[in-house]
């Protein structure tokens, strides 16, 4: 667990009790801070109490109590740590706490806090629209192939407060949700690293400017002569390498263009364009870091790539399946239909636009389309004009069947859904898994 002496006898709130937040308040707690926490939820209540109970053997005191922030006075408290799942621009807490000034902030801030205490280090963030898990788990992957002592929190779904504090010489690799980067104050990242930016989670921001500034904050807290790698493949993106690069910060920045070509074949789990800008994004910080290049080669060629991101899952009679269900968004799909020849595409689910033209670079690619979900509808009116044939299916199962038995050996039936998946599915995960378990059925 990561801690600060600065924290102690201070005050703070959490807000939202999930993963990051009970490492949070576990953190603040094992530290001597006064803590007040809350989620809507009561189960996820009581088990930050029996956490702090059982720390309390080991600890002389134990400060926690459970309230929602918003109807206690925060007068005099040093902070609301924010879970990033709350969305702030129609939560009240913002406002409760702007009244007596006190700041609004993320774990991702509170470890900014830490890093003076911890042996020397260097944060490498990871932020962009799509890419981030790839690029943060392959640039760990890299650093532990050099064998760097490095620990990877964030977004990624690990808790940095939750992780070991590393040796001298180690190295915190860090996804950054722009969400997390908007409630975080003080992160000097000694290398800062921007895949791309496109329209997403717009419920959540003033418009699509407001989502691109809060990216652009990464490089603003940075502090001149820390690298600034930044994928310029969309204009947003390369709006602000050029405000970094005329800030005086030419030298640091590091520019990722799309489209170049490059020898991906001993990159088995690295495939198709978009891990073309995600390897050399991470190369770029790889080699920011000092790491060699045969660390470097070493560790893109052993990168095992991550589960639901365009992950070949399966062959059938010849017929390759591939998760892609972490594709979320139209943008992040285009590039997995663009690694396969030949592909029959599932698509389907809560959709997040009301147009699919990101996808249309790969349609070329398409043999058939399989609509689900929600979207279904949606979908089959905004590909009427595509040129290959699109057929409902409702349910995940159905889809597999039926691209399955029109798939020729050596085609690809790829799940790649563009939409978020709350309509049929938990999350992403459980319909990657469902596509998993639909085409074992195909046995
Ligand atoms: P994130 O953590 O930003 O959501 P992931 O690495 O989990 O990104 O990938 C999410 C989806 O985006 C996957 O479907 C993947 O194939 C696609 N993707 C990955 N990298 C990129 C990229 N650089 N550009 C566009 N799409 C990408």
């Amino acid at each position: 667990m990561i801690g600060s002496t600065a924290w102690a006898g201070k005050r703070f709130a959490v807000l939202g009790l999930a993963r990051s937040g009970r490492a949070t308040v576990d953190a603040l707690v094992a530290s001597g801070a006064h803590v007040v926490a809350w989620d809507a939820d009561a189960d996820k209540r009581e088990a930050v109490v029996h956490a702090a109970q059982a720390q309390s053997l080991a600890l002389d005191r134990v400060d926690l109590s459970i309230a929602d922030p918003l109807t206690i006075d925060l007068t005099g408290f040093d902070g609301v740590v924010v879970s990033p799942g709350v969305p702030l621009n129609t939560h009240p807490i913002a406002a409760h706490a702007r009244a007596v000034a006190v700041p609004v902030i993320s774990d991702i801030e509170l470890f900014a806090q830490a890093r003076a205490g911890l042996p020397p280090h260097l944060v490498v963030g990871i932020t962009g629209t799509n890419g981030k898990s790839t690029t943060t788990a392959l640039i760990h992957h890299i650093l532990q192939t050099a064998g760097v002592p490095n620990t990877m929190g964030g977004n990624i779904g690990l808790p940095i407060l939750g992780q070991d504090a590393l040796p001298a010489g180690g190295v915190y690799v860090l996804e950054l949700s722009s969400y997390q980067i908007d409630l975080t104050q003080s992160l000097d990242c000694d290398v800062a690293v921007l895949l791309n930016i496109t329209p997403d989670h717009l419920d959540r921001y003033d418009g699509f400017d407001a989502y691109a500034a809060s990216k652009a904050r990464l490089f603003a807290m940075q502090s001149a002569g820390h690298a600034a790698i930044i994928g310029i493949g969309d204009e947003a993106s390369a709006a602000i390498a050029r405000t970094v690069t005329r800030g005086g910060r030419a030298e640091d920045v590091t520019k990722i263009a799309p489209g170049i070509c490059m020898d991906q074949s001993r990159w088995p789990a690295l495939q198709g364009p978009h891990n073309a800008q995600n390897a050399l994004a991470a190369i770029a910080a790889c080699e920011a870091l000092g790491v060699s290049r045969e660390a470097i080669d070493a560790g893109l060629a052993g990168f095992g790539g991550l589960p639901h991101r365009t992950q070949i899952v399966g062959t059938v009679s010849g017929v390759r399946f591939v998760d892609d269900s972490k594709a979320t968004n139209p943008e992040s799909v285009a590039p997995a239909l663009r690694a396969f020849d030949r592909v029959h595409w599932i698509l389907g689910g809560v959709a997040k636009s009301d147009n699919l033209d990101a996808c249309r670079p790969g349609f070329g690619h398409v043999a058939a389309a399989y609509t689900i979900g929600e979207a279904s509808p949606l979908f089959q009116r905004l590909l009427s004009d595509a040129p290959f044939p699109v057929e409902p299916c409702s349910t995940i199962d159905v889809a597999v069947q039926r691209a399955f038995a029109a798939a020729r050996p050596g085609e690809t039936v790829l799940l790649s859904p563009a939409c978020a998946s709350f309509d049929q599915f938990s999350d992403y995960a459980a319909r990657g898994a469902a596509f998993v378990r639909a085409v074992e059925d195909l046995r």
